[in-house]
């Protein structure tokens, strides 16, 4: 019977790591004609390291422990890696009052009286002025596929840190998968445009970059707008309210509490190639029932 079908369909996936939250959910993804993903721990491992550091004001020692000072409350793949960097040098963690994240731009807080900010170029710029030797020099790191995070001390740029995420070995093998089904692909990122686009053009997908999460809500909507049936591929770090926008918001394996409860379907084993097999599960399952 059909219950009976759509259980199986849901046992089954449930053995590969195919979480799906009903059948209503297993309906939908049928009909999925476009995958949206985020970039950083979606398509990349999500455990980008440390390469580079410019201390402008101070030295390296400092720049990093005020960094990871600011980040000892996120669970951002960067704030990992940070507080993973200073763990690595022995470095004393100053204490931060006052610590928030700013969703798609950062975090800020205040440590040894001074406000403190660490995050995107863009978003530093918006509260800074870099002088063009530090634009060219961020220029250059993105250009090597690293994402660059600005610390800003008093409204003063402090230093630079470069990191780079390499992308999941399976990536580009899961993304065929997608597009031998049909399906469209597209990388949503709030990061910049050099470094996004160096990664995709490893990958071979269409980049959207430079993204706040708002619009990644809004872009999910377009492509609904424009006739297609959209999965949300994210780990829900900044990002759930364009899972919750999708027809499907599907959570990557290891992704945080808010993604796995904001989302329909989850891969636990964080492999790309896992989301073109739950599509090809549910028309499995599906075309055994109509
Ligand atoms: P993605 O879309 O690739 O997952 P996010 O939306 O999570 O990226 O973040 C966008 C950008 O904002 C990052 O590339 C980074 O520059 C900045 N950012 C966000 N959160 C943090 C943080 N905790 N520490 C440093 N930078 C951050
Ligand atoms: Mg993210």
């Amino acid at each position: 019977s059909t219950p009976a079908a759509i259980a199986a369909g849901l046992a089954a996936g449930a053995r590969r790591g195919l979480l799906i939250k009903g059948g209503a959910v297993l309906e939908v993804l049928r009909t999925i004609n476009a995958v949206a993903l985020d970039k950083t721990g979606t398509l990349t491992e999500g455990r980008p390291k440390v390469t580079d550091l410019l201390a402008f004001e101070g030295d390296q020692a400092g720049l990093i422990a005020r960094a990871a000072a600011l980040e000892s409350g996120s669970t951002h793949p960067l704030a990992n890696a940070i507080l993973a960097e200073a763990g690595a040098r022995g470095l004393k963690v100053p204490a931060v009052r006052e610590a928030g994240a700013l969703g798609g731009e950062g975090v800020s807080g205040m440590v040894d009286g001074a406000a403190l900010f660490l995050g995107s170029p863009r978003a530093a710029g918006a509260r800074a002025t870099l002088t063009e030797a530090q634009m060219a020099a961020i220029v250059a790191l993105n250009e090597a596929g690293k994402t660059v995070a600005v610390l800003l001390a008093d409204g003063r740029v402090q230093g630079l840190l470069a990191l780079r995420d390499e992308p999941r070995p399976d990536a580009r093998a899961g993304l065929d998968a997608l597009r031998a089904a049909g399906i469209r692909t597209v990388m949503l990122t709030g990061d910049n445009e050099r470094t996004a686009r160096a990664i995709g053009a490893d990958l071979g997908i269409e980049v959207r970059a430079g993204l706040m999460p708002a619009d990644k809500q809004r872009i999910v909507g377009e492509m609904q707008r424009d006739g297609l049936k959209v999965a949300k591929v994210g780990d829900g770090i900044n990002d759930a309210p364009a899972l919750a926008a999708a027809n499907v918001g599907i959570a990557m394996g290891g992704g945080t509490d808010v993604a796995l409860e904001t989302a329909d379907a989850a891969v636990l084993h964080g492999r790309v190639g896992d989301v073109a097999a739950m599509i090809g599960l549910s028309r499995a399952t599906m075309r055994n029932i109509h």
